[in-house]
């Protein structure tokens, strides 16, 4: 028997050999008493993309610049996700107290956290000041928000403010962060913003960071970058004018895009730091510290959801394989199919890869709506009852990102890895929602209330 090692052998070969062990070890299945479905998250490979990261940045860095990877909580908000991050180097960046308080659960320090949000209260702002967290402002208002908590109360924590450079769109409107109208940060472009924005600087001696971030999938490589050049050449303007280098830090966001179409990694972090050095040398010399802010580029690619086929059938003519993965777990696939397509994998009740005549049919999932599906007319071998589907690429921002619709459950979370024999190791990340969960979350307590 050949010998099979976790780190020779390729991601999409791990896939396979977890997608059978999850149904021989009972995760998953395709019998009637086995459950419906399940996730599964390749460990080995969220380690080689957080390595990955690390060394892109770490190859062209001056040595001695401060750097932190802070990773963004809302791509996968699993504690033990934020765990491994951080054993691995990484930081993380939350936007909401629930994500702060993920982060704190999995041990992250205040010092490699970083608070983001466009809304956050007053009580949001002193808790994170008197931690020691970095907060980037939003607005102005934010920013005498920020003038009345530090006279109260001096704070430690690193301050910065996020600009939106205004440089336009990626392909996907609603993550585009960067156009003329957008409601993140203080508009660059806008009349008068420039100077207001350096005066802003001057008269804050504690206002030491720049952030930004242009937006998520659909935003390409060199429109991030060109933000990001705006953000340095904004720092140099504001530090030439305070006569020291006030800023110290910027802070380039995430927003790598994933590939959905193949397992292919790309682009690249290693791509993307070479189109941060062309497009602005001066980035990596040494002046700034760094902190970045991926999600989708660390997680994607190592999660995949296992979904039984529980019936198909023909609908005008239509092939249709009602599935249990569906809205709840790709809502955004359900609502705007165009921007966020994903493969599907076939797999028999062994979770064998099936082969087979193929034939185009709809994939459905099991919410009562008609829009709940995850792939239209798509060619597959002929799914048949007690089959398994398997959606490759959903490691952020899809399981993780639960969509309680129907008051489906959220399915559980397994990471997994294969040891040097081959065989797979489960480790539970997070557990299903049970029935009385959804009772109890939905006032199951409170019956009376409203008699
Ligand atoms: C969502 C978000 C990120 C992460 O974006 P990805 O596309 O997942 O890398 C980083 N920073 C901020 C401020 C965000 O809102």
């Amino acid at each position: 028997m050949a010998a099979h090692t976790d780190v020779g052998e390729d991601a999409a070969a791990r896939r396979d050999r977890a997608v059978r062990a999850a149904v021989e070890q009972g995760l998953v299945g395709g019998a009637d008493a086995a459950e419906p479905l399940t996730c599964l998250l390749d460990t080995a490979g969220i380690r080689a993309s957080a390595a990955a990261l690390t060394s892109a940045f770490a190859g062209v860095l001056a040595p001695g610049t401060p750097v932190l990877h802070a990773f963004a909580v809302k791509a996968a908000p699993l504690v033990p996700v934020l765990r491994l991050l951080a054993d691995a180097g990484l930081g993380c960046e939350v936007a909401s107290p629930g994500e702060l308080a993920l982060a704190r659960a999995a041990g992250v320090p205040a010092g490699r956290t970083v608070l983001d949000s466009p809304a956050k209260t007053a009580a949001e702002l002193r808790e994170a000041l008197a931690l020691g967290i970095a907060v980037n402002a939003d607005n102005p208002q934010e920013l005498e928000r920020l003038d009345a908590l530090l006279a109260a109360a001096p704070t430690t924590a690193p301050i910065g403010l996020r600009i939106n450079p205004q440089t336009g769109a990626g392909a996907i409107d609603a993550l585009s962060t960067a156009t003329a109208t957008s409601k993140f940060g203080v508009a660059l472009r806008d009349p008068g913003a420039r100077a207001w924005l350096v005066r802003a600087y001057l008269d804050r001696p504690w206002l030491t960071r720049l952030h930004i971030h242009s937006g998520s999938q659909g935003v390409p490589l060199a429109l991030i970058a060109q933000g990001v050049r705006e953000l340095h050449a904004l720092a140099e303007e504001i530090n030439a004018a305070a006569g020291r280098r006030q800023v110290d830090t910027l802070d380039i966001g995430g927003g790598l895009p994933v590939n959905f179409a193949s397992d292919e990694e790309t682009p690249t972090f290693a791509q993307y730091v070479t189109a941060l050095r062309e497009a602005v040398p001066a980035l990596f010399d040494g002046s700034y510290g760094l902190v970045t802010e991926f999600g989708r580029a660390l997680l994607a690619k190592h999660g995949l959801v296992l979904a039984r086929v529980e019936y198909t059938k023909t609908s005008g003519s239509r092939p249709i394989a009602l599935t249990h993965a569906g809205v709840q777990l790709a809502t955004r696939t359900a609502y705007a199919p165009a921007a966020w397509p994903v493969r599907i994998l076939a797999y028999d009740a062994k979770g064998a890869a099936k082969t087979g005549d193929v034939v185009a049919q709809d994939v459905a999932g099991p919410a009562c709506f008609a829009g709940d599906l995850l792939a239209v007319g798509r060619e597959l071998p002929r799914l048949a009852p007690g089959d398994l589907i398997g959606v490759p690429d959903t490691g952020a921002y899809f399981f993780t990102a639960h969509y309680g619709y129907n008051s489906l459950p959220r399915p559980a979370v397994h990471g997994f890895t294969v040891g040097p024999g081959g065989e797979v190791r489960f480790r539970l990340a997070r557990p299903a929602q049970s029935l009385s969960a959804i009772v109890a979350e939905a006032g199951g307590a409170l019956g009376d209330a409203l008699l």
